[in-house]
C-alpha cells in the first residue's frame, strides 16, 4: 500500500444560482490572469523587471479593495489564476533557453471568453470542501449535487471545475488516496505504435486502432454544416453549437476511456515496458497523418503508461527517436534501408533470411533497446534473474511513488 494522488471526474447538477457564482468565478479568474498578465508585460519591457508569485498575491490584495466583484468569489481561484500565471512564465523562460533565440517560442497569451479551457482551481483548508455521497460542498458554491458514476476515496487536495464547450460542469476532484499496488508479474514488453494497428507488441497481440473520429467524421460534418447554415446570434445556432460541441466531447471520452482500459491492462501485466520516445509534434506537421496521429492520442497513452508505472512500481522505458526500430533484423541486427517503405509490412532479412513481420519486428527491437538502456542507466543487471528477466525494478522508482508523487 502506498499513497497516490488521483483525480476523480464527476458531473456537477448546480442549481441557477450555483451556476451564476461558478460563470462569475471563471470570469473572475480570467480577469485576474490578464489583469497581471499585462502588468508583467509591462513591467519586463519598461524596465526587464520580472514580477513574480509573492508580488503579484500582494498586489491582488490591494486589486480586492479596488474591484470589488473579485470579493464576492472564490479566493483561491484566484490565487490559483496566479500560481498558473507564474508557471506559464517560468515555462516560457525555460522554452526560450532552450530556443536559443530561435523563433517559434510565443509570449504568454491572454485568456479569452472563447477558445481556452473555462475554468478554476480552488483548494482544501479547513473542512471547506467536503463530500458526502452525491452531494460536494465547494468554497462560495456551498453544496451541489453531482452524477456519482465511481466511489471517491481518500482525502481531498483541490478541485478544479470546467465549463465543457456544450455546458456542462465537470469537477474534477484531485485526492490523496491509498492504493493497492498490481502483484509482481515477471513479464516484460515492448510496444510498438502505430496508425494501422493502435500497437502490436512484442508478444505478438495487435490492438486494433478505434479511430473514433474517423467514424464519427460523417456526422460532424453535418453538424458543422448546421452551425454554419444557421443564422448567427438565432437560438437554433447555440443549439447547433451544444449539439457539435456534445459530438466531440462525446468522441473524447470514448478515447479516454479506451486509453484508460488499454493502458491499465498493460501495466498489470507487465513489469517493464519499452515503448518509442515519440515526437507527435513533429509527425502532427505531416498533414496526410496529421488526423489520425492526433485521434491516436499516443501522448496521452504515453502519460498514462507512465503515472500508472508509478502507482505499480512498473517502469516505462522510452527508447530514443532516431533508433531504426523498423529497419533493424531483430534476428541479427542487419539494417535493411528498404523498409524505410510505409508499405513494406513484411520482408525477408537479406543476411540472415529471418522472416519479419514489420511491426512485431519493431516492438522486439523497442523492447531489446529498452531492455539495453535500462541496465546501462539504471545498471540493474543483478535485477536480472536467471531467465533473464527482472524480477525488481530500481529502486528509485518506488521512492517516487512512496513520496505520493502522481
Ligand atoms: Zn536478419
Amino acid at each position: 500500500m502506498s499513497y497516490i494522488q488521483k483525480a476523480f471526474k464527476v458531473t456537477l447538477i448546480p442549481n441557477h444560482s450555483q451556476e451564476v457564482l461558478i460563470n462569475k468565478t471563471i470570469g473572475c479568474a480570467r480577469f485576474v490572469y490578464n489583469r497581471f498578465l499585462a502588468l508583467r508585460k509591462e513591467l519586463y519591457s519598461a524596465e526587464q523587471k520580472t514580477l513574480n508569485y509573492n508580488a503579484c498575491s500582494q498586489q491582488l490584495t490591494l486589486l480586492k479593495k479596488e474591484i470589488e466583484w473579485l470579493k464576492e468569489v472564490d479566493k483561491f481561484a484566484l490565487q490559483n489564476s496566479l500560481k498558473n500565471l507564474e508557471t506559464a512564465y517560468k515555462n516560457f523562460f525555460s522554452d526560450l533557453k532552450k530556443s536559443k533565440g530561435k523563433k517559434g517560442v510565443g509570449f504568454r497569451k491572454f485568456k479569452n471568453k472563447h477558445g481556452c479551457k473555462q475554468s478554476y482551481k480552488t483548494n482544501f483548508t479547513n473542512s471547506n470542501i467536503q463530500l458526502i455521497e452525491n452531494r460536494l460542498k465547494l468554497p462560495k458554491l456551498g453544496w451541489v449535487r453531482f452524477h456519482k458514476s465511481q466511489d471517491i476515496i481518500g482525502n481531498v487536495v483541490n478541485v478544479t471545475i470546467t465549463r465543457t464547450n456544450s455546458g456542462k460542469y465537470i469537477a474534477s476532484i484531485l485526492c490523496e488516496t491509498e492504493i493497492q499496488k498490481y502483484p509482481q508479474v515477471s513479464q516484460n514488453i515492448g510496444l510498438d505504435l502505430g496508425i494501422k494497428s493502435y500497437l502490436v507488441t512484442s508478444n505478438n497481440e495487435t490492438v486494433d486502432n478505434p479511430k473514433y473520429y474517423r467514424t464519427q467524421t460523417r456526422k460532424l460534418r453535418s453538424y458543422h454544416k448546421k452551425l454554419s447554415r444557421s443564422v448567427k446570434g438565432s437560438s437554433n445556432r447555440v443549439k447547433a453549437k451544444i449539439k457539435l460541441a456534445r459530438s466531440y466531447e462525446r468522441i473524447t471520452n470514448l478515447r479516454d476511456d479506451f486509453l484508460h482500459k488499454l493502458s491499465t491492462r498493460i501495466i498489470k501485466e507487465n513489469t517493464v515496458i519499452c515503448i518509442e520516445n515519440l515526437r507527435v509534434a513533429n509527425m502532427v506537421k505531416n498533414h496526410k497523418l496529421a488526423l489520425s496521429i492526433s485521434d491516436a492520442s499516443w501522448s496521452k497513452f504515453i502519460t498514462m503508461l507512465e503515472y500508472k508505472a508509478l502507482w505499480h512500481d512498473r517502469i516505462v522505458q522510452k527508447v530514443g527517436t532516431f533508433y531504426p526500430s523498423s529497419q533493424t533484423c531483430n534476428h541479427c541486427g542487419f539494417i535493411n534501408p528498404q523498409v524505410l517503405d510505409l508499405k513494406l509490412r513484411e520482408w525477408s532479412c537479406p543476411s540472415c533470411d529471418n522472416y519479419n513481420l514489420r511491426d512485431v519486428n519493431a516492438s522486439l527491437n523497442i523492447f531489446c533497446e529498452g531492455l539495453r538502456i535500462l541496465t546501462a542507466t539504471v545498471g540493474i543487471p543483478e535485477a536480472l534473474n536467471a531467465c533473464g528477466e527482472l524480477v525488481r525494478p530500481g529502486a528509485i522508482q518506488a521512492e517516487i511513488v512512496e513520496a505520493g508523487i502522481a
